[in-house]
C-alpha cells in the first residue's frame, strides 16, 4: 500500500500537472516571427538539443497537445538528445547542450593508469577512423546493410544510432521496419530528416497541396506539402502510414511527417521514398507495356491491395485497411517495373475487436470515376468493414483495364484513356456517373482481341469479376493476387 505522504505528493503532482495543462502558453520559437510562438490549450514549450551530423542541434518552439502525445518529444536520454516540455511562459528560454551534465567524477583527479589508457583508447579509435576513411575514399558502397550498426532487436533504436551521419535512406528504412513498434520512425529522427530536407522541383498537384522531389543527403525522396488548411488530412495520411506492420514492398515507403512553423503559417510534411516515373497513370500515358511488364504492374498493384485489406493478428499484428481511393494516379511506378499504391489519406482501418471502423465515415469519398455502383447510389451498407473493401475491388477492375489497354501484345495496344472515357464527360459528377454505371450499367469495354493472348484473356476475365454489381460477388483482392501470381509463374515473371 503506499504510504499517506508519498499518495498525497502524488495527488498535489497530478493536480500541479492538471493545472499547468491547460491555458495557452507563449513560448520561445527560433524559426518564428518575432522568436515567438503561442501554443494552443494544453500544449507545452519544446526545447531540444540532439546530435546531427556530429553538431549539436538545438530546437526550441511550441509543442501541441497532439505532439505531446507522441512517443518521444518530452523525453530524452543526456548523451543522445535532451528534450523537456515545460508548461509556463517562455520556459524553454535557455540552450541545452549533450555530454556538459555528465555525473561528476568522483572525487580526486584520474590515477596515472586511466591517462594511459585513455590515450591508447584514443589513438586506436584514430587509426580505425583514418582505416574508415580510406575505405570511403577507395569508393567503398555507402549503403550497406552488413556494415551498418547491428542492432540487438530486443533493444528501441536510439536516435543517434538513428541519425549517425552516414545512414542512407535504405538503412533507415530498414531499421523502421525492424524497430521495436515496426510501425516508424521516431517522431523527432522524422522530423530532423525532414529539415534537412532540399527541395528540387514541384512533381503533382493533388487533392490536397503540392508533391515535390526533394534531395536528403543527396538522395531524392517525395515531399507531399499541405497547407495548415488541411492539417487533418496531413495527420490522416500520416497516421495510417504509420500503422504497425504497414510497411510492404507494395505500399509507397513512408519516411516522415512534419509540421513547421514558419511564424506566419504552418507548412505539413508528408515525405516518402521518391519514384522517378510518378503515377501509373503518367506512366501509361506515355509507355506502353509488354506482356511481361503488365504482369508485373498488375502482380504488385494486386499484392500491395491484399496486404492492405488483409488483418494480421497479434501484438504486431496490423488491421485490415480500406483504400477508398484507388486510381491509376494514386499507384506509382518503381524503376524496377513494379509499382507502389500511394495517396492512403481517404484510407479507413477496421477495429476487429469492435468490429468497427476507426474514423466516422461519410458515404461518398473518393474519385467520381472510380466510385463502386453501391458508392454511386449510397446503397453501401458502411457498417460492414467489407463493403468498403468490396468498393476498392471494383476500382482495382478499373485500373486493371486501363493497364490491359497499353499492353502491347502482337504489336498490337490501344491509346491511354480513363475508365468511360467514351461514356461520361472529363470531369463528371456523381450523378453522370451513377446513370451510367448503375443504371445504363455500363462497363468499359473488353476488346475482343484480348481473348488471343493468355495473359490479356485471364486480366480481362479478372477485371470482369471486379466491377459485378453486386458487391458480394466480386473477387478479393488475394484471390486477384492469387490469379495474376499463376499468370506470372507462367509466363516466368518475378516480382
Ligand atoms: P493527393 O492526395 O493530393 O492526390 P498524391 O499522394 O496522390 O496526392 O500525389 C499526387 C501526385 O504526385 C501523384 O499522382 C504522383 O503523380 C505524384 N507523386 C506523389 N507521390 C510521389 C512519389 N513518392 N514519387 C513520385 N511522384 C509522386
Ligand atoms: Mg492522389
Amino acid at each position: 500500500m503506499a504510504c499517506p505522504a508519498k499518495s498525497s505528493v502524488q495527488a498535489a503532482l497530478v493536480v500541479l500537472s492538471v493545472a499547468h495543462l491547460t491555458a495557452a502558453l507563449k513560448c520561445v520559437c527560433q524559426l518564428c516571427a518575432n522568436h515567438t510562438c503561442e501554443t494552443s490549450a494544453d500544449g507545452a514549450c519544446w526545447n531540444s538539443v540532439m546530435l546531427v551530423g556530429g553538431k549539436e542541434r538545438v530546437d526550441q518552439t511550441c509543442l501541441t497537445p497532439a505532439e505531446m502525445r507522441g512517443q518521444l518529444f518530452c523525453y530524452g536520454s543526456w548523451n543522445v538528445s535532451k528534450r523537456n516540455c515545460c508548461f509556463t511562459d517562455f520556459c524553454n528560454n535557455h540552450t541545452l547542450h549533450l555530454h556538459t551534465e555528465r555525473p561528476s567524477q568522483e572525487e580526486g583527479g584520474w590515477s596515472r593508469l586511466q591517462w594511459v589508457i585513455l590515450v591508447l583508447v584514443l589513438s586506436s579509435v584514430l587509426c580505425v577512423a583514418v582505416l574508415l576513411a580510406v575505405c570511403v575514399v577507395q569508393g567503398t558502397h555507402r549503403c550497406t546493410y552488413g556494415r551498418a550498426h547491428k542492432q540487438d532487436p530486443e533493444e528501441p533504436l536510439d536516435d543517434q544510432v538513428l541519425m549517425s551521419p552516414d545512414k542512407c535512406l535504405r538503412e533507415l528504412i530498414y531499421d523502421m521496419s525492424t524497430s521495436g513498434s515496426g510501425s516508424g520512425l521516431p517522431l523527432l529522427v522524422q522530423r530532423t530528416i525532414a529539415r534537412t530536407i532540399v527541395l528540387q522541383e514541384s512533381i503533382g498537384k493533388g487533392r490536397f497541396g503540392e508533391v515535390w522531389r526533394g534531395k536528403w543527403r543527396g538522395e531524392d525522396v517525395a515531399v507531399k506539402i499541405f497547407s495548415s488548411r488541411d492539417e487533418r488530412s496531413w495527420f490522416r495520411e500520416a497516421e495510417i502510414y504509420q500503422t504497425v506492420m504497414l510497411r510492404h514492398d507494395n505500399i509507397l515507403g513512408f519516411i516522415a511527417a512534419d509540421n513547421k512553423d514558419n511564424g506566419s503559417w504552418t507548412q505539413l510534411w508528408l515525405v516518402s521514398e521518391y519514384h522517378e516515373h510518378g503515377s501509373l497513370f503518367d506512366y501509361l500515358s506515355r509507355f506502353t507495356v509488354s506482356v511481361e511488364g503488365m504482369i508485373l504492374l498488375a502482380l504488385s498493384i494486386a499484392s500491395g491491395l491484399a496486404h492492405l485489406h488483409m488483418e494480421i493478428i497479434g501484438t504486431q499484428g496490423k488491421p485490415a485497411i480500406a483504400h477508398r481511393d484507388l486510381k491509376s494516379k494514386n499507384v506509382l511506378v518503381k524503376k524496377n517495373g513494379t509499382a507502389v499504391i500511394a495517396d492512403l489519406g481517404l484510407a479507413v482501418k477496421h477495429d476487429s475487436t469492435r468490429n468497427s471502423i476507426d474514423i466516422p465515415t461519410n458515404h461518398r469519398v473518393g474519385t467520381k470515376r472510380y466510385m463502386a455502383p453501391e458508392v454511386l447510389d449510397e446503397t453501401i451498407n458502411t457498417t460492414n468493414f467489407e463493403s468498403f473493401k468490396r468498393a476498392d475491388i471494383y476500382s482495382l477492375g478499373l485500373v486493371f483495364w486501363e493497364l490491359a489497354r497499353r499492353c502491347s501484345a502482337r504489336g498490337f495496344h490501344e491509346d491511354f484513356q480513363l475508365p468511360y472515357y467514351d461514356m461520361v464527360p472529363s470531369d463528371p459528377s456523381v450523378e453522370d456517373m451513377r446513370k451510367v454505371v448503375c443504371e445504363q450499367k455500363y462497363r468499359p469495354n473488353v476488346p475482343n482481341q484480348w481473348q488471343s493472348c493468355e495473359a490479356l484473356r485471364v486480366i480481362g476475365k479478372l477485371m470482369r469479376e471486379c466491377w459485378y454489381t453486386n458487391p458480394a460477388a466480386r473477387l478479393t483482392a488475394l484471390r486477384v493476387k492469387k490469379t495474376v501470381s499463376q499468370l506470372s509463374v507462367n509466363n516466368d515473371v518475378k516480382l
